[in-house]
């Protein structure tokens, strides 16, 4: 059925190019994702600009019948807050976090931003005011300016740079061959995954949208290379609502709110002190990334609960 179709797998397909970008008019942070099952309502709510209150109501969704991934999920996130979801492989943080870009409709409970339901919320204003960075940052053939300008095609050049040195990104942009003119994507100059990601954030600078959905980057860069990423991440998520989709620990421990996810459910709750302090699950998760404590005993523990 539809739903074994994840959308944003689809991007590749759906905009091939910054003219074909442009000429629809697309507005997406990171990627573009046409919804393949989601639709408008006739009546569908508009507003150009949302304050960037988030809230999951007793949210349950499935992409199978009677398998739900995420089960009475319930949080709020004020505006300019940031929430992070931790938890084992596969415990359904992304599905969840893809609920608010409604690129899935939950089966039961809501999601609303400022008030109104999301399936309420005519899916232009869902595009430009939630922005989607991910760790599969999608790069077309184009030059760097044409890919960080993406989504936010009127945007000057100088506004592209100043996106750019918020990124971290500036440096190694004009270390390139031709600067900031330079042909990227898969006919051009190969980045490495640290490089796509700033270009990920510069391009989510420009564009500015209320609420931020980052799906973390796993893949491994150097530490001066984190170091970067996670400056110019601290500068993209500050005032914004944002809902992290964490896989370090390390990362999200500023966040306002953890939910720690197991199996679809929220399992535990509150600041990294605080749940370190009631020593649960995020304790033990924690005190194995951060090799603290990675003996046997916690080794099983974790893949016990996992
Ligand atoms: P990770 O930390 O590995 O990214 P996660 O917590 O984000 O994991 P999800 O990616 O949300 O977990 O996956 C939750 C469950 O839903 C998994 O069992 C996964 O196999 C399943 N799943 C994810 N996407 C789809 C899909 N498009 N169709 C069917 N099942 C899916």
């Amino acid at each position: 059925t539809q739903r074994f179709v994840d959308p944003l797998s689809g991007v590749g397909r759906i905009v091939t190019s910054y003219e074909d970008a442009r000429a629809s008019g697309e507005r997406i942070v990171g990627l573009v994702s046409r919804p393949v099952v989601v639709q408008d309502r006739e009546d569908s709510v508009v507003r150009d600009h949302v304050e960037g209150h988030v809230e999951y109501d007793d949210v349950t969704f499935s992409y199978l019948p009677d398998r739900p991934v995420v089960r009475n999920l319930s949080f709020t996130v004020e505006a300019g807050e940031t929430v992070a979801f931790v938890g084992p492989t596969g415990a359904g943080k992304s599905t969840a976090a893809k609920l608010l870009l409604r690129l899935y409709d939950v089966d039961s409970g809501s999601v609303r931003v400022d008030g109104v339901d999301v399936r309420d919320l005519s899916l232009e204003t869902l595009r430009s005011n939630v922005g989607y960075v991910s760790q599969d940052v999608f790069l077309f053939d184009g030059t760097v300016a044409e890919n960080v300008r993406y989504g936010s095609f009127d945007a000057t050049d100088e506004a592209v740079e100043a996106a750019a040195r918020l990124a971290e990104a500036h440096a190694f942009v004009e270390n390139l061959p031709d600067g900031y003119d330079t042909r990227v994507g898969e006919r051009g100059v190969k980045l490495s995954g640290g490089q796509r990601q700033r270009l990920a954030i510069a391009r989510a600078m420009l564009q500015d949208p209320a609420i931020l959905v980052l799906d973390e980057a796993t893949s491994a860069v150097d530490t001066e290379t984190e170091l970067l990423i996670q400056r110019g991440l601290a500068r993209l998520t500050a005032d914004r609502t944002t809902l992290v989709i964490a896989h370090r620990l390390s990362t999200v421990k500023e966040a306002d709110q953890l939910l720690v996810v197991d199996d679809g459910r929220v399992v535990e709750r509150g600041t990294h002190e605080r749940l370190l302090d009631e020593d649960g699950l995020y304790a033990t998760l924690w005190n194995v990334q951060s090799g603290a404590s990675a003996s046997e005993e916690f080794i099983a523990e974790v893949v016990a609960r996992a």
